[in-house]
């Protein structure tokens, strides 16, 4: 049928509401579409055409089915139609996706009204609105939503909204333990009423921030929760348009212990667990500052552990560690709870005393410490002993700032230590002089070596009864264009402490056994040379080495070295020390035991090692015409050492009567000012050549 017919036959038929198409006519936003009993299209206004692509043209006449209903949805669109016309079952307003003429789909909400006009024929009116941008602006509101649900869950952090005045309206929790409490006891109370007072006010004060401010406000705070002390991180957002602040906490216990840790490795010592330099020199400030602002006295005690390098080398680091740490435990024991102990540094420690007073004073304190290390320490099985030596400064007599006070401490432990260790020494002015020159010689002595600064003087040794001589002791001189003339009483313990003794003694050495060669054969007699050894020596590893090479290149058999040692190598009862000693024997060099009579003078050690040679000290040597009491020790020692096999030298004989005595009681021989002073290698040669 032609269409324009249909239309016309159609209008003329069924329309019977015209002022309400001409309202329909007149809003294309609205699509509105009439009906006929038979579904045909009998109204289609301009909002129709935009919406489904349909001119009114195309469309009237046609049915709905062939116009905009899916196939899917046809029957059912039948149905629902017939039911309405037949039974009056109202087709209800909904969403629904219909078919547009180029076959894509639109989203409409679809209201339906039912008419019955003058001919009592009913006609169905579609009114559908475009849901195109509101399905989109839903989906996205949709994807936002579980958008935000995902990260919500994948975020440990807690969320909460509350109202300007923090009142909390609304929370999100991934895990609802970490709220601690059951939201019903937080939504819509303040927060005030919620967290302890402190964090409230905390709150509060950034809640006004945030007000103010466009950026988001944080601070962390820490909140005693059940497993202990928890500390968090808050983030605060002022939503302006809504009136209300976002809250987000983050937990930040983990990063707060590994940040202390932190803190804790960069302060504190890891193995005795006290504070470390850094921190202990930092209290030592801020015990000056008050000590100055309340007129107090205050003390730094500078502790050093006796020998601890040679048990740690012998025993071990890990024994050597135990020490160290049973040393700080017993350290804190003595100390009150206000004073510090710090440790410096290998086995140095630092004490710092405040507030001093008569009866809480630095002597008593340093004679607890020391009394603290009396009893053994009991380490993996074995029993040892440790002591310390203490150099104590006093603020303000002492110095005003931390790096004063800490050097003279320092200064005063090597007192201390000079003093025979196990001991305290208070700083004194003299001290600081006796300091300096000790820092200068040990300045100067680097590189003397290499710019030939050192000689050796000979003096020459005698047989007491024929007065032959009978070889030399070699001893070290030092010239120094800064320093003069230093004697190797103040510069050996130097370059024994800085190890500076290994390579000068080889330099001793090898010019010792040079000289000996060049003397033996200008004199053509066999003499001995006696050289010193420092205990620091015994640690060089090549020592024996050294020596053998040496002997070998300047062609001199070992009997005519003799090698003069003290009792304090022999103290520390080291098993190399030993070792060592034994070697020496073995290879045939003699062994002399030097100062004898000062130190302890123990016959076990003659006993023990293999000695060939005992050097009476010449402290006894210079009493022995005058004093009784030293002509009998001398006397005692002389029989003694004979008894046991030794050869006895006298050292320091400087007068005709001493030799004499020394005659009479059967000593071997003479070495002193008497016969001859030490003196330079030429001058020996000369000397010997003219005294025979
Ligand atoms: P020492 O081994 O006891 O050396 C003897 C010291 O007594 C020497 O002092 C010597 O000059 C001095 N002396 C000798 N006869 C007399 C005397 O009749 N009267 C007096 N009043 N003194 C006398 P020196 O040369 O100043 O040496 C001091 C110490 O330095 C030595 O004591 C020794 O322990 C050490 N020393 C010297 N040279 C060396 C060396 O090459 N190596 C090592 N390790 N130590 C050395
Ligand atoms: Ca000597
Ligand atoms: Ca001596």
């Amino acid at each position: 049928m032609d269409s324009s017919k249909v239309y016309k036959m159609l209008t003329h038929q069924y329309v019977i509401n015209d002022p309400l198409h001409q309202l329909f006519d007149a809003v294309n936003a609205i699509s509105v579409q009439g009906y006929d009993e038979q579904r045909r299209v009998i109204y289609w206004n301009e909002g129709s055409e935009l919406l489904y692509g349909y001119s009114k043209e195309e469309a009237t006449g046609e049915k709905i089915e062939n116009l905009i209903i899916p196939y899917a949805l046809c029957e059912i669109v039948i149905d629902a139609h017939h039911s309405w016309i037949t039974k009056g079952i109202e087709i209800p307003a909904s969403e629904i996706t219909l078919r547009k003429k180029d076959g894509s789909e639109i989203s409409v909400f679809s209201s339906h009204v039912m008419f019955t006009n003058q001919y009592n024929n009913k006609q169905m009116y579609c009114i559908d609105i475009d849901l195109t941008d509101v399905r989109q602006a839903q989906a996205q509101a949709l994807f936002k939503e579980d958008m935000l649900e995902t990260i919500f869950e994948a975020i440990p952090d807690l969320f909460f909204l509350m109202k300007a005045d923090g009142t909390i309206l609304d929370y999100h929790a991934s895990n609802k333990n970490y709220l601690y409490v059951p939201a019903s006891e937080f939504i819509g109370k303040n927060m005030t009423a919620i967290l302890p007072k402190k964090v409230a006010n905390q709150f509060q004060s950034h809640f006004a921030k945030a007000l103010q401010q466009k950026d988001i406000t944080r601070f962390e705070y820490e909140l005693s929760v059940p497993q202990g002390l928890a500390y968090f991180e808050a983030r605060i957002s002022h939503l302006k348009e809504y009136q209300q602040m976002m809250v987000i906490i983050r937990d930040i216990t983990e990063q707060h212990k590994a940040d202390e840790l932190i803190r804790h490795q960069a302060y504190y010592d890891s193995l005795t667990l006290l504070p470390n330099r850094f921190l202990a020199l930092d209290r030592l400030s801020q015990i000056l500052i008050e000590a100055e602002r309340n007129n107090e006295k205050a003390a730094v005690l500078f502790l050093d552990l006796d020998d601890f390098k040679k048990a740690n080398d012998s025993l071990g680091h890990e024994i050597g560690d135990k020490l160290l740490v049973e040393s700080a435990a017993r350290l804190q024991q003595v100390l009150r709870k206000e004073d510090t102990v710090g440790r410096l540094g290998g086995d140095e420690f630092i004490i710092l005393l405040r507030g001093l007073t008569e009866h809480h004073n630095a002597l008593a304190i340093a004679e607890n410490l020391l009394k603290a290390f009396r009893e053994p320490f009991k380490i993996g099985g074995r029993e040892l002993i440790l002591t310390m030596s203490i150099g104590v400064a006093v603020y303000p007599k002492n110095g005003r700032c931390a790096s004063d006070l800490l050097r003279n401490a320092d200064t005063a432990m090597y007192q201390a230590k000079a003093l025979g260790r196990n001991t305290y020494s208070f700083f004194t002015k003299e001290m600081n002089t006796c300091m300096q020159r000790r820092f200068e010689i040990e300045e100067q002595m680097h590189g003397a070596l290499e710019r030939n600064e050192f000689e050796l003087h000979y003096q020459a040794q005698f047989n007491a009864k024929n007065e032959n001589i009978i070889g030399a002791e070699a001893l070290l001189r030092w010239h120094n264009p800064k320093l003069g003339h230093v004697g190797p009483d103040e510069f050996i313990p130097i370059a024994e402490h800085t190890g500076l003794i290994v390579p000068i003694g080889q330099f001793v050495m090898k010019q010792a056994l040079g000289f000996l060669a060049q003397w033996q054969s200008a004199d053509q007699q066999q003499y001995t040379i006696a050289v010193n050894l420092s205990p620091r020596q015994f640690r060089d590893a090549e020592l024996l080495n050294f020596i053998k090479t040496s002997l070998s290149e300047s062609n001199i058999s070992s009997k005519y070295l003799e090698l003069e040692i003290t009792e304090g190598v022999l103290m520390s009862g080291q098993s190399y020390i030993h070792h060592a000693l034994e070697q020496i024997n073995e290879l045939g060099i003699k062994l002399s035991m030097d100062d004898f009579g000062t130190g302890y003078s123990s016959l076990s050690y003659l006993r023990q090692y293999p000695f060939d040679v005992l050097k009476i000290d010449r402290s006894f040597i210079n009493g022995i015409t005058s004093s009784k009491a030293d002509y009998n020790l001398v006397k005692a020692t002389i029989a003694m050492s004979h008894s046991l096999g030794l050869t006895v030298i006298a050292e320091g004989v400087e007068t005709a009567e001493q030799l004499q005595a020394l005659n009479k009681l059967k000593c071997d021989f003479i070495q002193g000012y008497y016969f001859s002073k030490p003196i330079p290698a030429m001058q020996l040669l000369e000397f010997s050549a003219r005294y025979y």
